[in-house]
């Protein structure tokens, strides 16, 4: 804790007096760029991978970056969706997924969640995930590779559960919304981001930001 309070002091010293007039504007309100959903990860910072400054990205994070269908019991997720686009206007959602995920190494090897029944419940949205990794990729045994395209499956069932939800589906069909399926591999520094055409996961400056958009039919917001 330490750590975290000094931390703190050295924020209002260095950063905050740096960027004050950054951060009084944020009290006249806020207009992000973008819905990040993410892991709840510690070695992801969304912010500094994208070099956006607070105020620039609405986050939702959780364990293995789930979207619950619309209709869950979980409401905590449909009501930041809900509140990003109907409020704040919110033009891209980005769904990213991480290198060494352990929800996804948990789903993975249900073994290690005997006592993690809340965690176990959770990963019930990734069921079809584990369903596609188990059918249709016997052939990957390597530990790390299966563990990566099960990021990257999920990723793809995250978006399509995001799809559920009144507010993402009426703005898809108004074409106000661009949806992204991206990876980020944190030991490397790189990010990969799905592209419909090719149906695979291409890391980011190889391409355009437009037209790594999953809705393909959609104008680049
Ligand atoms: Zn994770």
């Amino acid at each position: 804790m330490k750590k975290i309070v000094e931390g703190i002091h050295q924020f209002q010293k260095d950063v905050f007096s740096s960027k004050q007039q950054l951060f009084e504007g944020l009290a006249e309100g806020q207009h992000p760029r973008a819905l990040f959903i993410t892991c709840s990860d510690s070695r992801i910072n969304p912010n500094l991978l994208t070099q956006t400054e607070p105020g620039e990205l609405f986050i939702l994070r959780n364990a293995g970056n789930i979207v619950p269908p619309y209709g869950s019991y979980e409401r905590g997720e449909a009501a930041t969706i809900e509140y990003a686009i109907s409020v704040l206007g919110i033009k891209s959602i980005i769904i990213c997924g991480h290198s060494h995920c352990g929800a996804m190494g948990g789903l993975l090897d249900q073994s290690q969640l005997e006592k993690l029944p809340a965690v176990r419940s959770w990963l019930e949205h990734s069921e079809s995930t584990r369903r596609i990794i188990n059918e249709n990729y016997a052939h990957i045994t390597d530990i790390e590779a299966r563990l990566m395209v099960t990021v990257e499956e999920n990723v793809l069932v995250q978006l399509d559960h995001l799809r559920t939800h009144p507010t993402v589906a009426a703005a898809l069909g108004r074409k106000a919304l661009n949806l992204h399926g991206w990876v980020y591999k944190f030991e490397s520094g790189q990010v990969f981001g799905y592209d419909p055409d090719k149906k695979e996961f291409l890391a980011i400056e190889e391409t355009s930001f437009s037209s790594l958009s999953v809705d393909r039919d959609l104008p680049p917001i």
